[in-house]
This record gives structure tokens, sequence and C-alpha cells, in this order.
């Protein structure tokens, strides 16, 4: 059976990151950027002003008093005429160029008008004061952002400055999903003698969307051959497929060779873990008439199914998309409580991760195992436990997962 690790790695082995597509800026947000993006300029592209005031030469004001001709005015946008020679000043706003002959900026408040001169009363200035020299925020050639960034606010921003209007990414994924099981009803339904709603396809559309893609439901498959099948031809047509329920060793677990009669490979069934250790994870290859199709066969029990989505699922939504690193992101937190584990297998225990001033801190939520979804509702995280015989106390770090 696979460890987590060795099983994560199969998953990302298999599968393979979209092709890089063109989109407009407009249109990527949240998307991995495809390539390196390099400045082609300087930023900013010229020495300018960070404040509304006076260009001067810092030579003319040694103590930063005195009084100076005004020669011109500038407002962003605007290149002086006239450079700024001894004796004399340009009224500037925030952003313009600094004029020539001009080595820093007074401050409007530290100046007064009067006719054609401003006195000045400022703090002792020095060469630089109030303005951003061509370049200092990068320069042409420098790597800007790295092939592989989720495009997020500040990076929009970044490709706009640089004159991106068309950028390089691979897109969402489409994902399918599909419940299966005779006891599922719908969730609109009343459940009769032995039934349970079919809480996990909401789950799953919900992580799929959490997870930047857009998901396909199917409904519920009873777990009879020819209704699994159908709908599983259906669902392999989007790029993931994730099935729950089923995978098991369950007279009814239909789930595998069901699969495998589609058509799809076989690369791992079982991962040593608690929960989720039935997971069951395959391909169907692609050719030039139809997708490749990534199938996860996640465990029925409703906190399987999401903690298999979160490693697995979603490490393969980031490989298609590109995104880098693909892996899940543990954070190191300062454990608060006392719990003995005494798992054999590397368990992901529901938690409660809260960002403190002194850094993340982890809580264990009380849990009865993988069918109690109830417990998840009190968490945002989930603890990591390796397989090891101990007991945590507060002050211990561990590992955690963030839902986020
Ligand atoms: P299975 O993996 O099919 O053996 O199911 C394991 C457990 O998970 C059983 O108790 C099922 O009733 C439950 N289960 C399976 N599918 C779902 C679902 N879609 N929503 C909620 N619980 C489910
Ligand atoms: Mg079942």
């Amino acid at each position: 059976m696979h460890t987590v690790a060795t099983a994560l790695e199969r998953v990302l082995a298999t599968v393979a990151p979209f092709p890089a597509e063109s989109l407009p800026l407009a249109a990527v947000q949240g998307l991995a950027l495809a390539e390196n993006v390099d400045s082609r300029i300087d930023s900013p592209p010229f020495d300018k002003a960070l404040m509304d005031g006076f260009a001067v030469r810092s030579a003319d004001l040694p103590d930063g008093a005195g009084r100076l001709r005004v020669v011109e005015q500038i407002t962003a946008g605007q290149v002086a005429a006239l450079p700024v020679g001894p004796g004399e000043a340009i009224q500037i706003m925030t952003g313009a160029p600094l004029p020539v002959g001009a080595d820093c900026v007074v401050k409007i408040e530290d100046t007064r008008l009067e006719g054609d001169e401003v006195v000045i009363a400022a703090r002792p200035l020095q060469d630089g004061v109030n303005i951003s020299r061509q370049g200092s925020a990068m320069r042409s050639g420098d790597r800007v952002l790295a092939a592989g960034v989720v495009l997020r606010p500040p990076q929009l921003a970044a490709l706009a400055e640089l004159g991106w209007p068309q950028v390089p990414v691979r897109r969402r994924p489409t994902l399918a999903v599909l419940a299966t099981g005779d006891e599922l009803v719908p969730v609109d339904q009343t459940p009769g003698p032995g039934q349970i709603r079919n809480s996990n396809e909401t789950m799953l559309v919900a992580q799929a969307a959490q997870s930047g893609c857009a998901s396909r439901t199917l409904g519920i498959a009873r777990d009879v051959r020819a209704e699994l099948g159908a709908k599983i031809l259906d669902g392999l047509t989007a790029d993931i497929l994730v099935l729950s329920g089923g995978v098991s060793a369950g007279k009814l677990d239909l789930v595998p060779s069901e699969l495998t009669a589609a058509g799809v490979e076989e690369v791992f069934h079982g991962v040593a873990m608690k929960p989720g250790k039935p997971l069951w994870f395959g391909v169907r290859q692609g050719d030039i008439s139809r997708n490749a199709c990534y199938v996860f066969g996640l465990p029925g029990n409703p906190v399987s199914s999401m903690v298999c989505f979160e490693l697995f699922v979603r490490s393969a939504i980031r490989r298609l998309m590109g995104i880098s690193p693909a892996e899940p992101q543990p954070v190191s937190a300062v454990f608060e409580g006392e719990y003995t584990f005494r798992g054999d297998r590397p368990t992901y225990h529901p938690a409660r991760l809260t960002w403190t001033a002194g850094g993340p801190r982890v809580a264990l939520v009380s849990w009865q195992g993988s069918s109690d979804l109830r417990a998840t509702v009190d968490a945002n995280a989930m603890a990591c436990l390796p397989a090891i015989e101990r007991t945590y106390r507060t002050g211990d770090v561990m590992d955690v997962l963030s839902w986020d």
C-alpha cells in the first residue's frame, strides 16, 4: 500500500499540466502564470516626485531654509521644459518626472508662495529626498514573476504595469462529481429506513469551487453496474472525475471494476492514511479525439472524501493548472491542549487553526472518525499526525493543512 507521499508522487507524475494558452489580462485572475515574466521596463521609468511641492537643488538650501525663484509648474504626465538652475525651483506634483538639475522635492506643507518666489522652511535637505529614482523598484531584465505563480491582484497589477494585455496561463479543469450508493437520497428528500442524504456531492462541488474549478454533478448512481457504468462514461468527458463511495471491500463496492471496464487504468488503490485508506486513483488516457480524464474514487465516508480531496484532488487540479507548488503546503503550528495519539496510520485530524501575533496555533476538535462530518463544521484545517504513538501537549509543534 502506498504512503501518502508516494501516492501524491504518483498523482503528480500521472497528471500532465494543460498546455499554455494566451488569455486577456482581465480573464486570468486565479490562474497560474505559464511562463516567467522579466521586466522590459525600469520602474519607475524616470526619477519621480513622491510629493506635491517644489523640485529644488539641495545645495541651494543647506539648512533647509531659503527663498527660490519658481520658473515653471508641472503636474503628473508633464515633463519640465526648463532645468532647475541655481537659486531656482519648479513647482511639481506627485508622479511628475524630476526636472533636470533638481535633486530633491520639498513638500508643499514646508513652503509658502510669494509672487514668483517660494519661501522654504524645511528640515535640512539631501539629494534624493521625496523622490523615487528610476529603476529603484525594478530594472529592465529583472525577473518579476515566476512561472507557476497564481495571479492575484498584485501580480495582475504588475502584468499591467509591464504591458502584458495577453497573459500565458493554463485553463481551469472541469470536474464531474458522482456519488454512489443505494442508501443515498438527494438533499431535498427525507431519508427512508436505512437511507441518508447525499452530503458528499455538495461538499465536493464546494471543494472544487474553492480550488478554482467548475463542476458538474452526475447525481446518485445506485450500486448497480449498468447505472454506475453509464454515469462513469458521462463523467469521463470532464478533466477530472471524482466519485464517492464504493471503493472499499464491501459486496457492492463496484467502483474500481466499473472504472476499469470503462477504460480507466488503475494507478493505485489504497493509501496508508486515516481517514481515506481505500482511495482509488486512475487515468483514462486522452488521444486526439478525447481529453485525458483523471479519476479519483474517494471513500464514501464524508470526512474520508473531504480529506482525500484536499490532499490528492486539489493537488491534481493545481498540477493541471500549472500552479507551483502543486503539493499541499502544511504550516507548522503550535499545539494547544493535550492529546494522546495511538494510530498505526498517519492521521488527518479535523482541527482549528488560528493566526495569533505569536504565529499559527492549532487545537484539535473532538472527532469520532471518518463518518463524523459534524466535527468538521467546527474545524478549518486538518492536523497531520504521523503514525507514531505520542502524547501532544501545549507548545508542541505540528503540521497543519488549512482548508481555507
Ligand atoms: P462506501 O465507501 O460506499 O462503503 O461508504 C462508506 C460510508 O459513507 C457509508 O456509511 C455510506 O453510507 C457513506 N456515504 C457514501 N456516500 C455518501 C454520500 N454521498 N454522502 C454521505 N455519506 C455517504
Ligand atoms: Mg457504498
